[in-house]
């Protein structure tokens, strides 16, 4: 059986620690689109890591962790992740790499780097990962996929056709130091060397996978929201975010996945530029930030501060739909516990009408929340494990978002780590 645990918002919704807690279910845990760009924070008995390309379910000595086609892989990352959650005590992880995943390469990076440098103040806010350049690279076909690094002949052509083409952006756009094909050629034989171990036909392991009844995660990067196609574009990321997409980026079929776990967060937080309708500033936005997540929202690959919102009913419900979603977690409830009164955006107000359809970014830059106040519940909720010895007002709170998102909240998160968890009938 597949299930897919993706974003409704904006990213860090608390994804890894939902997959992380799942996982103990799973046989196979797979990661289907993003890079090393975004992070997730997992906490559990042995320490708190911060993950950027291994799958969350990787702690557990009975998983398989699978880096789908879909992913930028970042090989020299991927080797330093797997070498510091060994280094942590994490019993060595079996992990798979696509034959058919590309390759984030190191002019990648720079040209991340010079293109936010060149946009200035109208930068997309990027991590610097190169993933944009990554992606752009993959749909133009001068990407480098793992299988090719075992073809040295197709290599050397590759790369005499990249560095003619990069060579005359960094000359003429960017200003910058040119590549040379030695040092590219270089770069890929290492990455051979590195990867070797792990690469696997991936899809092909996944069919027989399902065919013997495994239970098998697909674990998103990032949100509904920051999708390519259904997200506040341009401000979103450069893959798929949806579970839809899970299908592709892993090689499976798309019937076959047949759950979608999609987690949304008890209030908004977003990173990078961009329109946040919900957002909240000043000495508010502090003390949530502060209070957030697991030691504040800051971002696990970049320590940025996030920026804050109150939660978005019109975001969310929209985020769940492009889901498909069958259960919603509900994550980081917890944290709103000191607030007496607990606003939620419930609607858009645009040009003077209220819509509670999210639209598309030219008319989302004009929208101002339409909110309406809840009743805190003042105390701490962390440690409870039945739906029913909540306080009243914070089910209140569980209800009056799901009635308004539309999908069922199954489970609700209350605390960081594994065994922090309310189901819901
Ligand atoms: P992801 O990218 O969606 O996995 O989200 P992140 O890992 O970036 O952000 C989630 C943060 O919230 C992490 O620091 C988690 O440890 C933490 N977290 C997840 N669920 C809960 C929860 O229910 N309560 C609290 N207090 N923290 C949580």
């Amino acid at each position: 059986m597949v299930k897919a645990v993706v974003g409704a918002n904006w990213g860090d919704e608390g994804k890894g620690k939902i997959t992380d807690m799942l996982a103990r279910e799973a046989d196979i845990i797979v990661r289907f689109q993003g890079g090393a760009n975004a992070g997730h924070t997992i906490v559990n008995d042995y320490g708190k890591f911060a993950l950027h390309t291994l799958p969350s379910g990787v702690f557990y000595d009975h998983t398989t962790s699978v880096i789908g086609n879909g992913v930028a892989l970042d090989i020299p990352k991927l080797v330093a992740e797997i070498n510091s959650i060994v280094e942590g005590g994490v019993p060595k992880p079996k992990i798979k790499v696509s034959d058919r995943a590309q390759i984030v390469m190191s002019y990648h990076k720079l040209f991340d780097e010079y293109e936010e440098a060149r946009l200035a103040g109208k930068s997309f806010g990027s991590t610097k990962s190169g993933i944009a350049p990554f992606y752009s690279d993959k749909f133009a076909k001068i990407g480098f996929q793992v299988n090719e690094l075992f073809d040295e002949a197709l290599l050397k052509e590759k790369v005499k056709r990249v560095v003619e083409l990069k060579n005359v952006m960094l000359k003429n756009l960017y200003h910058k130091p040119e590549i040379k094909e030695a040092d590219l050629l270089a770069e890929l034989l290492e990455y051979r060397d590195i990867i070797e171990p792990y690469v696997d036909d991936v899809s092909a392991f996944l069919y027989d996978a399902i065919q013997n009844g495994k239970n098998i995660l697909l674990e998103g990067q990032l949100g509904s929201l920051k999708d390519p196609d259904h997200g506040i574009y341009p401000m979103v990321t450069s893959s798929s975010t949806l579970a839809g997409y899970g299908a592709v980026g892993a090689g499976i079929p798309p019937y076959e996945i047949k759950e979608i776990v999609t987690v949304c967060k008890a209030y908004s937080s977003a990173v990078g530029a961009g329109a946040f309708v919900s957002e909240i500033f000043g000495d508010e936005a502090d003390e949530l930030r502060n209070r957030g997540g697991d030691g504040g929202e800051y971002g696990a690959t970049t320590g940025r501060p996030r920026r804050m919102g109150w939660f978005d009913c019109v975001a969310s419900k929209y985020g769940c739909r492009i889901q498909g979603t069958t259960a919603v977690a509900f994550t980081v409830l917890d944290v709103l516990g000191y607030l007496d009164e607990i606003p939620v955006c419930v609607g858009y107000e645009i040009d003077g009408k209220v819509y509670t359809d999210f639209p598309t970014t030219s008319l989302l830059e004009k929208a101002k929340p339409v909110l309406e106040v809840l009743p805190g519940w003042k105390s701490d909720i962390t440690g409870i494990r039945n739906y029913d010895d909540l306080p009243g007002n914070c089910r209140n709170y569980i209800e009056f978002i799901e009635e308004k998102i539309g999908f069922p909240i199954k489970m609700v998160s209350n605390g960081p780590s594994r065994d922090d968890i309310i189901y819901r009938d």
